[in-house]
């Protein structure tokens, strides 16, 4: 079938990008479903930092790909079956069909159900995944660099190009396209009656932020919080911070508009950056410091900051991807005698199929005003000039409504 799909081809081209046109809109090829595979009509797709990161090339990817790795979609074919359990086209009602074991090959997901695609599929089976650690998943990590999907399969042709080149996956979703295809590991179920432009955003940000202070950080109520750059990522782990109960919830950013939406999703002090040191402004506000510090710029001098704004026995939390070169350092003395800890959070260290469902209840339950990070609604068309705006800071999420 024929797909409208946004394709990067290069990496690093000059902004604006609206001139530039990094991103070719135009119809390409996809094949149907495999075994294991699911065709999914993508309904909506956030532009996230992450996906800008491989617009300019601060964080390369194999070329050329079909971006884009934070949204919903509907089902709308499941790959072949095979064969059926015991090889003779027959299920013994009561036994594999309904519980899924002794028949490998039962399809996940059937035409019409509600997805969100989690950008690393979960393999279920490696070491890792089974110790609940699935955002580290060896094949899908290995996967996702190759540009493939689990199965190492690729889906999408240029056929327009001489000769016709294979299209790289984005994170096993490639959501700035009409239609993609998804390994089933990719994908979670969702609730059918939650707007499908509001459930994209399960996908990264919310996942990405609400999970590092959840489940990373674990942070206990009344403990101390600073967050660092209110993008996405940094004002849904400021709505994580409010939910769990934690005081005060100070918000970092460079930008007046984004620390005013971070008071009304729960951040009870704000400093701008431009014009205050933020560390020493922490540092007053929690008191010598606060507990937990998180990180979700991807800047390595931000991440001394945050660092440096934790009191005696404080966590930070590095949320934001740095560029792959990037060092920072530390006194190394501090971490033994003031028992300070570092961690990354990757994917929020979130299980999708437990935590989407469970931060999609809590946002339907006024925990989690997830529908305020939205600040445009974009064509596909448009996806250059979304990507010019957030490398300007000037949005939130974007998202681009396939129905339009
Ligand atoms: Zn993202
Ligand atoms: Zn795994």
């Amino acid at each position: 079938m024929k797909t409208r799909a946004a394709v990067l081809y290069e990496m690093g081209l000059e902004r604006p990008y609206a001139e530039s046109l990094p991103l070719v809109v135009d119809e390409i090829t996809l094949a149907p479903p495999g075994p294991g595979e699911v065709l999914v009509e993508i309904a909506a797709a956030g532009l996230c930092h992450s996906d800008l990161s491989v617009v300019d090339g601060s964080r390369p990817r194999v070329m050329p790909m079909v971006l884009g790795h934070e949204a919903s979609g509907i089902v709308r074919e499941v790959g072949p079956t095979g064969e059926k359990a015991g090889g003779n086209g027959e299920l013994v009602k009561g036994q594999g069909e309904q519980s899924g074991f002794g028949n490998q090959s039962a399809p996940e997901f059937k035409p019409g159900d509600h997805v969100v695609f989690s950008w690393v599929p979960l393999c279920g089976r490696c070491h890792l995944c089974v110790m609940g650690r699935g955002a580290l998943c060896e094949p899908g990590g290995s996967a996702n660099i190759a540009g493939t999907l689990l199965n190492g399969a690729r889906r999408f042709t240029d056929t327009r190009s001489q000769p016709a080149q294979a299209c790289n996956h984005h994170l096993g979703v490639s959501a700035f396209s009409q239609f993609t295809i998804a390994a089933q590991e990719s994908l979670v179920k969702i609730d059918d009656t939650l707007p499908l432009g509001l459930a994209a955003l399960f996908g990264c940000a919310v996942m990405t932020g609400v999970g590092a202070v959840i489940n990373t950080a674990r942070v206990e109520p009344g403990s101390s919080v600073a967050i660092f750059g209110m993008g996405g990522v940094g004002l849904s782990a400021v709505m994580g911070a409010r939910a769990a109960g934690t005081y005060p919830i100070i918000a970092v950013d460079r930008v007046a508009d984004k620390l005013e939406l971070a008071r009304e999703l729960g951040a009870t002090h704000t400093i701008n950056a431009v014009e205050n040191d933020p560390v020493a402004a922490i540092r007053e506000i929690g008191r010598g410091g606060v507990d937990y510090a998180f990180e979700s710029v991807g800047n390595e001098t931000v991440l001394i900051q945050a660092y440096e704004s934790t009191a005696r026995g404080g966590t930070t939390i590095t949320v934001g991807l740095p560029a792959p070169d990037k060092m920072f350092s530390v006194p190394a003395l501090g971490i033994v005698a003031e028992e300070r800890t570092i961690k990354g959070s990757y994917m929020g260290s979130c299980v999708p199929r437990r935590d989407i469902p469970r931060f999609i209840a809590m946002y339907q339950a006024g925990i989690l005003p997830v529908d305020k990070l939205q600040t445009h609604t974009l064509r596909l068309e448009e996806i250059n000039v979304g990507f010019d705006r957030l490398a300007q800071a000037q949005a939130v999420r974007q998202i681009i409504d396939f129905s339009n």
